[in-house]
This record gives C-alpha cells, sequence and structure tokens, in this order.
C-alpha cells in the first residue's frame, strides 16, 4: 500500500512515512493510492460470531500497515491500545427508537472520540520509532479535546516527548486538568498568554524554522495525520456490523475538521454500503453551507455550547474534494490557493449535484442544541454532551426523508461539558470513576508569553533535562 498526496506532487510514500511525517512536502494530505475491499458477509464469516471491536480493527487496518507490520503486531498494538477503555466492547451501541441509533464514541481515558485514533496512533509512533531507534518531540496546539487526548495518548512513551500548548484562560476547566494534572517526565504542558490562534502560529512557526525542527526531530499528531482517519474507519464498519446484518444505513456526525466523517466516507469507498452522511455543524457551519450550495466561504469563528467544532477551515475537507475532484491533485491545489486568496471556494453544479447524491447537512444553534439534550433526558433518560445533541438535532431533522436507519455518533461523554448539560437539565454530569477526582488533582504547566523565541528556548531546555 503506498499513499499520494492530495496535492499531487508529491511522489508516494509507504505507511511510515505517512504516519510519522503527518503532511505531504506539497502541502496536501496523504491518502491511499487505492480503497482496499471488504464486504459486511466476508467479514462475518472470517470473524465468526461475536467477535470483538479489536478483532474487527485487525482486518481493516492490516491491508493500510502490511508494508511496516505483520498481523499479529498489529493486533497487538491495537489490544494495547484499547485497554485503557472503560466500556468492554470500545463503541458500544445504545438504541433510542426503530430508526435511531447512538454510538457511543466517549469510553476512551479522556471522554471525547479522538481518544480512539490518538490510543492507537501512540502505539503505531512508539513501534515505528523503536525500529527506527529514533526518538522525537511533539509539539501541538489545543482549543481543548486535541491536546488532553494526544498526552494520554503519548505519556510514558520513552522514544517521545510531548508539549502541548493551550491558551491561558481559555479552555474548559475539564479539558485543562485532563492535561494538566499528567505528571510524567515526557509531557509538557505550555499555558500561552493569547488565543488559540496564536498558539497554532507559534507550532507553524517552529516547524517552518528548519534548524529547530530537525534538531528535536519535531513532529505532530493533529488531525491531518493519516492514521487517526484510518483509526475511525473501524468504528464505522463496526456500528454498521452492530446494528444491522447486511443492510444500509445512514451516519450523521457532529463535524469540526472533518476527521470523524472522511473516516465514514473512507469506510463506504471500501465497500461499507451507506445511504447517506449527514454533516451536523453549529452555528459555524462552513460545511453545512457548502454542502448546500457548493460554495466554501470563509467566516469569523464565533463560540458556541460545542467548542470542538468552532472552526472556520475544516482541514480533511481536502480530502474530500480530492475524491469528489477524480483525485486531480491540481484542481485541489487551485481550489485552495483561490480559498487563501480571495476566502472562497466553489464546486460546478454538476460536482454538487454528485456531492448531494451522498451527503447532506444542517446547522444547529446553541438553543437548538441545549433543547435537544432536555429532550433526550426528558425522553429517553438517557444523557447526551452538547456536541452529541447537535449531531441527533441533525439526525432527527433529516430522517423523514431517509429509507434506513440513522447512526448518530456521540463524540463526547457529558461530564466533559457539565455546564451546558446542567443548563439544559438542571443537573451536572459526574465524571466517570477514574477521573473522579480530577478537580481534586495537582496541576502542573509553564505560563509563556506568546513570543516564539521564548517557547523554543524553554522546549530546548526541558529537553536537556535542565
Ligand atoms: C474533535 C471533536 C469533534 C469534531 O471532529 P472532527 O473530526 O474534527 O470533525 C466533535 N466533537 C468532539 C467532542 C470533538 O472532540
Amino acid at each position: 500500500m503506498r499513499y499520494v498526496s492530495t496535492r499531487g506532487k508529491s511522489p508516494e510514500v509507504s505507511f511510515k512515512e505517512v504516519l510519522l511525517r503527518g503532511l505531504a512536502p506539497d502541502g496536501g494530505l496523504y491518502l491511499p493510492t487505492s480503497w482496499p475491499q471488504f464486504n459486511v458477509k466476508e467479514l462475518r464469516k472470517v470473524l465468526g460470531d461475536n467477535f470483538s471491536y479489536q478483532a474487527l480493527a485487525s482486518e481493516i487496518i492490516y491491508p493500510f500497515t502490511k508494508d511496516s507490520l505483520d498481523k499479529d503486531e498489529l493486533s497487538e498494538l491495537i489490544h494495547r491500545a484499547y485497554d485503557s477503555f472503560s466500556a468492554e466492547d470500545i463503541v458500544p451501541m445504545k438504541r433510542l427508537n426503530s430508526k435511531l441509533w447512538i454510538g457511543e464514541l466517549f469510553h476512551g481515558p479522556t471522554l471525547a472520540f479522538k481518544d480512539i485514533a490518538l490510543q492507537l496512533v501512540g502505539e503505531l509512533f512508539e513501534n515505528q520509532l523503536q525500529k527506527k531507534s529514533e526518538n522525537i518531540t511533539i509539539v501541538g496546539a489545543t482549543s481543548g479535546d486535541t491536546g488532553s487526548a494526544a498526552i494520554e495518548a503519548c505519556r510514558d512513551r520513552e522514544r517521545m516527548e510531548i508539549f502541548i500548548l493551550h491558551p491561558h484562560g481559555r479552555t474548559s476547566e475539564v479539558q485543562r486538568r485532563q492535561m494538566t494534572s499528567v505528571h510524567s517526565e515526557n509531557v509538557f504542558n505550555i499555558a500561552i498568554e493569547g488565543t488559540f490562534d496564536d498558539c497554532q502560529d507559534l507550532v507553524k512557526g517552529m516547524f517552518a524554522d528548519v534548524d529547530f525542527s530537525t534538531r528535536i526531530n519535531m513532529s505532530a499528531v493533529n488531525s491531518i495525520n493519516w492514521a487517526r482517519v484510518m483509526a475511525q474507519i473501524v468504528y464505522y464498519w463496526w456500528a454498521s456490523m452492530q446494528t444491522t446484518d447486511n443492510g444500509i444505513v445512514n451516519f450523521c456526525v457532529p463535524s469540526g475538521n472533518f476527521g470523524n466523517i472522511f473516516a465514514g466516507f473512507s469506510a463506504h469507498n471500501m465497500g461499507l454500503p451507506v445511504e447517506r452522511f449527514i454533516v451536523a455543524s453549529n452555528r459555524n457551519d462552513v460545511l453545512d453551507r457548502f454542502f448546500r450550495n457548493g460554495e466554501m466561504e470563509l467566516r469569523d469563528v464565533a463560540p458556541t455550547y460545542s467548542p470542538s467544532m468552532d472552526i472556520q477551515v475544516s482541514s480533511n475537507f481536502e480530502r474530500l474534494l480530492f475524491e469528489v475532484f477524480e483525485r486531480d491533485g491540481l484542481l485541489v491545489e487551485q481550489a485552495f490557493k483561490t480559498l487563501r486568496s480571495k476566502g472562497t471556494l466553489s464546486v460546478s453544479d454538476d460536482i454538487l449535484a454528485g456531492i448531494q447524491r451522498k451527503w447532506a447537512s444542517s446547522r444547529v444553534t446553541d438553543q437548538e442544541t441545549l433543547a435537544m439534550i432536555k429532550k433526550i433526558t426528558e425522553e429517553y433518560d438517557y444523557v447526551i454532551d452538547p456536541h452529541t445533541a447537535v449531531g441527533i438535532e441533525a439526525a432527527e431533522r433529516h430522517m423523514t426523508q431517509l429509507q434506513a436507519p440513522i447512526i448518530s455518533l456521540a463524540t463526547a461523554h457529558p461530564s466533559k461539558f457539565p455546564d451546558a448539560v446542567e443548563e439544559a437539565s438542571g443537573f451536572s454530569p459526574i465524571l466517570p470513576s477514574h477521573l473522579s477526582d480530577l478537580y481534586e488533582r495537582k496541576e502542573s504547566y509553564e505560563i509563556l508569553p506568546n513570543d516564539e523565541v521564548i517557547v523554543k528556548s524553554y522546549i530546548l531546555k526541558q529537553r536537556n533535562g535542565e
């Protein structure tokens, strides 16, 4: 299996390079040169009755990584990655009614769906680094969920150090504590006196400083890394196989960077029958507007109750565009050039009509989000987080137009966003037992000014253990 860049100007590479490099040298994102094919019937034959999530994951992921890992080795990494999950079946499926299922993606150590990918990516990194006898320094910026999931995935690993920059005083308390209460020799939290965009610019600046980034062997775990999308493909097959025999389903996904739902589209390209993908957005509706009128126009980001979806540019959207443009990298490059220079990108009416045969979308306001949390609590005695509520609202709006049942993905545990849940339902959800003392744990982090020189010298000093 080889990988190509969505901008078409980089040489094809192996999985190992895709994993450790992240972004392609031409600025594009990596995708496999072709989609391995599966079907539900064959998978059932191979896996037998009552198969585990881990067994399915080994089957689905193997073709993507087989140049770098044999199947037993892969299976061992997968088992280790999901040992830290509190639900035995990793992604439990909950039926709300005859047409609506919930896929619970939040049973990992940090209570958001990002653990499913990052726990495995942590194992894959360590495996490849050991083989190469190499060490890396991961530097990342976070506005919330990615930072804690990355820290949990990398903590205590020998061949990596991880530095996570968060905007000082601008993350939720649960999110901050999940990062800053991890006391491990290879984990460093930096609170930057600035915004999330400042943190991201600092990381970009450090990557661009080739002397610095080479010296520390800098790497990233952000959501453009193919390995994260790859790990997420598994639960689309799982959800479908747990809820129907060999039948068709719909998926509704609360979306931000478009990584989660693109994994679903990848599963579909691999042979999973899907009637429609429903993209759920909050007030920051850049994706919803694109799927309605074929035009992506950038606007300012407004804060909402579902902060992990508060984005302006969905980086993984580039992967969909590459597929829609029949893998013509030059067209993708032109489209993104126009987006950068003019703030807008559009596709032809024909292409839009093609997209709309498989994709639908909705925009959900904060008020509708709170109302949905309340409604689901009252009707089903089931507590959901605000991101999940955005998804269910979108799913319900599309339900009457669709034949097959909808699987709506629950991307965070309600206790991760207690304020919104309390405002909607009147009570505060409690943290699961492994985090029940989170508010008492000692925190440690370094507060630094928004200054690249100072942040770089801090990183160098810590790496040398001074
Ligand atoms: C990251 C995140 C999302 C958005 O997922 P994308 O893959 O970026 O579309 C949605 N909900 C929660 C809780 C998240 O942490």
